[in-house]
């Protein structure tokens, strides 16, 4: 995480405005009789009451902690977080310099729920964090109803997205999403256990869809083939087991070298620092991660992640980095499997799911529906044919061959 550069250069502009010696201030608090100079400084203060604690409340938003939830190395604290004087923090929120000491008595520190004075070092956001909290305030405000439009609207008119404005923006804002390579990295690759025979590597390798049908996925189309993977084995695993099966089959690929991956893979609260609005909003608003209710043959769900899909192809990206449903890894999918960049590793296992594992993604923000448990079409690799008539596909006995 990034020091937060704002505050030390916002406190040099001020003293270089004011001319005012802080520090010195600041160490004749500390070593004065301080009731003194706080009486003093309070009837030098005009703001009222509401308005401090107003300035309390906003220099709150800043401050994460203190030494005390930081770790002690032969008695010294090591910030691991970015740190700041309380004083550097009220100066970066502008507070007159006689206020400074009546504010710092009315904020809270949230790790000893204490005041802290102003010469104390206290743990503050990070740049990122406060970049990525103003943009997901800036997408609450402008575009999370906008987005709900897209959705209705996209699922009335499922090729007509660019034709939404929000379609559009995200369309034209495309070349500025994040965008990372893969290097030397290995991925899984899972499917479903239905028969004693073993599965070989072929089996796990994107089909001709000429030769079989290939459902629809979170991002392609009906028929199209494209390379699912996930970043364990067990979260691959996960995504293609169907309720009440705990293993699967799982073949180990190392991804060689895979440049221009769009990332959707957003992790922590921390935004770099020209991630656009509307990329942000997309992985964080859900809109990427909507669980499919598998028994349904209509899943409007997938139209905004495909959408994204067909604008990260014609924008000349090889595949999207994104967020499981179903764990906590990360998923990759490959819009072409490409022999010598992606290469299968060993042969194909039987991996068994971990059941507190199972527990945790089913414990995530967005829970599984409860009549509809288990859709594990994420991957594609789970094609019930079981599941609702209108779109079964056209051979079950093709289904073993289906790779997305
Ligand atoms: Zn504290």
């Amino acid at each position: 995480m990034n020091a937060p550069s704002d505050m030390p250069s916002n406190q040099d502009e001020n003293r270089e405005q004011t001319g005012d010696p802080a520090i010195p201030h600041l160490d004749s608090v500390s070593q004065d009789d301080e009731r003194i100079e706080e009486d003093d400084d309070e009837g030098d203060c005009s703001l009222s009451e509401g308005a401090l604690e107003k300035l309390a409340e906003e220099a709150s938003y800043y401050i994460t902690g203190c030494a005390y939830g930081e770790p002690y190395d032969e008695g010294e604290v090591v910030w691991i977080h970015p740190s700041s004087t309380i004083n550097d923090v009220l100066d970066l929120i502008d507070v007159p310099e006689e206020c400074k000491e009546s504010v710092a008595a009315l904020i809270t520190c949230p790790t000893c729920r204490d005041h802290h004075e102003l010469y104390e070092e206290v743990a503050v956001k990070g740049d990122g964090e406060i970049r990525y909290e103003s943009l997901i305030r800036e997408w609450h405000d402008k575009h999370a109803d906008r987005l709900d439009e897209f959705y209705e609207y996209l699922s009335k008119y499922p090729y007509l997205g660019a034709a939404h404005p929000l379609g559009a923006e995200i369309h034209q804002s495309f070349k500025k999403f994040p965008v990372t390579t893969i290097d030397d990295k290995t991925w899984f690759r899972a499917r479903r256990i239905k028969s004693g025979k073993p599965l070989s590597v072929e089996d796990f390798t994107p089909p001709d869809p000429d030769q079989v049908a290939i459902s629809e996925g979170r991002y392609n189309h009906h028929g199209q083939s494209v390379f699912y993977l996930a970043k364990d084995k067990e979260g691959a695993a996960t995504e293609c087991v169907e309720e009440g099966e705990t293993r699967a089959w799982v073949q180990r690929f190392k991804i060689v070298h895979t440049e221009n991956v769009l990332d959707l893979s957003l992790e922590e609260n921390w935004a770099d620092e020209d991630l656009p609005v509307l990329a942000l909003g997309l992985m964080d608003s859900g809109a990427l991660r909507k669980v499919v209710p598998r028994t349904s043959g209509w899943k409007p769900e997938y139209f905004i992640p495909r959408y994204i899909a067909d604008c990260a192809r014609e924008g000349g990206f090889n595949g999207i980095l994104f967020k499981s449903v179903r764990h906590w890894r990360d998923n990759l999918v490959l819009f072409k499997y490409d022999q010598q960049n992606v290469v299968p590793e060993g042969q194909p296992e039987i991996v068994e799911i971990d059941e507190r594992n199972r527990t945790d993604w089913m414990n995530r923000p967005e829970p599984v529906l409860p009549d509809s448990p288990f859709n594990f079409d994420d991957l594609g690799l789970g094609v019930a044919p079981s599941a609702a008539a209108p779109v079964a596909p056209p051979s079950v006995e093709k289904e073993q061959n289906q790779g997305e």
